[in-house]
């Protein structure tokens, strides 16, 4: 890359991660509520609790996929605000522009890399990506990236698949590895996507790691709450 090269790794990754969410796309809504027992909503409507989202705010779902953040930020900031729902993936983001629209909230979407954002700097007064940080090939770009784009004073908010609890780890290790793909299966006839799902987890940062590579990207007053034993962790960062 110092040659302005990609890796074969790096595209590798790109490659895999466009084909994981063309093919779950689909089935998306169902198998995250299946596979996390519901708990994903609960997940959400904390973030958008500590969000600090007023109406009349600008709101920037990056990686927003089929829009369960976009549409909840919608409903916060009413018709003086604006929420960007934005992903890189063609088949997740028309998921979910049409269930924007099915709710009735005509929001603008953008199909984007979270590494190359198209929005001018200082804009938003919230930037968040759920679910989404640990796919990016390069995670240090993406955070400076959403940090650009922030107004000073504005936060970023990650919520991420995280590091569970010491003694639970035997037991997740075990749903993530052998149930997950197997639900994956039945459900999606798709155990391939689901495998790469676990294995991305895994190799995701943990809460202390992400919340140094906030602070690495410049964003201040860094925090995280652990949610479900760690299972998630919530960071949030502001724009200073
Ligand atoms: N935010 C949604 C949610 O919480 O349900 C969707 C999360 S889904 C697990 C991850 C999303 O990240 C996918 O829609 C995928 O296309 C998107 N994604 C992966 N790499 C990306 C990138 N570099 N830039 C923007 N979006 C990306």
């Amino acid at each position: 890359t110092h040659f302005g090269f990609q890796t074969v790794a790096e595209n590798d990754k790109r490659k895999k991660v466009a084909e994981v969410f063309s093919s779950v796309a689909g089935n998306y809504d169902i198998m995250n509520d299946l596979m996390s027992l519901g708990l994903h909503r609960l997940w959400k409507v904390f973030a958008i609790q500590i969000s600090g989202v007023r109406a009349g705010d600008r709101v920037l779902d990056v990686a927003g996929g089929t829009a369960d953040l976009s549409l909840a930020f919608a409903k916060r900031v009413g018709r003086q605000g604006q929420v960007w729902l934005t992903d890189i993936n063609h088949a997740m983001l028309s998921r979910g522009r049409d269930r924007v629209l099915d709710n009735g909230f005509p929001l603008p979407v953008a199909q984007c890399d979270a590494e190359k954002l198209p929005f001018p700097d200082d804009h938003f007064d919230c930037v968040t990506v759920a679910f989404g940080l640990r796919n990016m090939t390069h995670k240090d770009v993406a955070i400076a990236e959403m940090r650009r784009v922030l107004k000073p004073g504005g936060r970023l908010l990650v919520l991420e698949f995280s590091r569970v609890w010491k003694p639970l780890e035997a037991a997740y290790d075990l749903y993530s590895f052998k149930l997950l793909p197997w639900l994956g299966q039945r459900v999606a006839n798709d155990a391939e996507s689901y495998r790469y799902l676990a294995e991305s987890i895994r190799m995701h940062p943990g809460q202390e790691e992400l919340k140094g590579m906030m602070e690495q990207a410049g964003l201040g007053r860094v925090d995280y709450f652990n949610l479900t034993a760690g299972v998630v962790a919530l960071h949030r960062g502001y724009k200073l």
